[in-house]
């Protein structure tokens, strides 16, 4: 059983079936929201994350090498906590959206790798 499995089963038990799907959809909301605070407090407050101009790229002419060296590595400690937490959030969010939907997140994650390597082999 993979780690991810654990953990949905876990959620399932502690989360999920203590709400339904539009409360789980407007936390899912809510969360990714808040993300969206807490990078740009942290790009505007504290700067460790780089304001790069990504929309001037567009995602067909940029690999996903060179998008995630943008970005990665680029959080100060705290902000790094910060956004992990939010993160987190948001993964629990989606893994009860996955549930209630009988869907398994680990093939989400499977699906969605493939995807990714498929279209960075289309673009190279
Ligand atoms: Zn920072």
């Amino acid at each position: 059983m993979l780690l991810i499995d654990i953990f949905q089963a876990y959620v399932d038990d502690k989360v999920t079936n203590k709400q339904n799907m539009s409360e789980i959809l407007k936390e899912l909301n809510e969360n990714s929201y808040n993300l969206f605070n807490v990078i740009t407090q942290c790009e505007i407050q504290c700067g460790c994350i780089k304001s790069y101009d990504t929309l001037e790229y567009e995602l067909k002419n940029i690999n996903y090498d060179q998008l995630m060296k943008l970005y990665i590595n680029s959080a100060c400690d705290e902000c790094r906590e910060k956004i992990e937490a939010q993160i987190g959030k948001c993964i629990l969010s989606l893994t009860s959206v996955c549930s209630l939907c009988g869907i398994n997140i680990a093939d989400i994650f499977i699906k969605e790798h493939r995807n990714i390597q498929h279209h960075c082999s289309a673009n190279k």
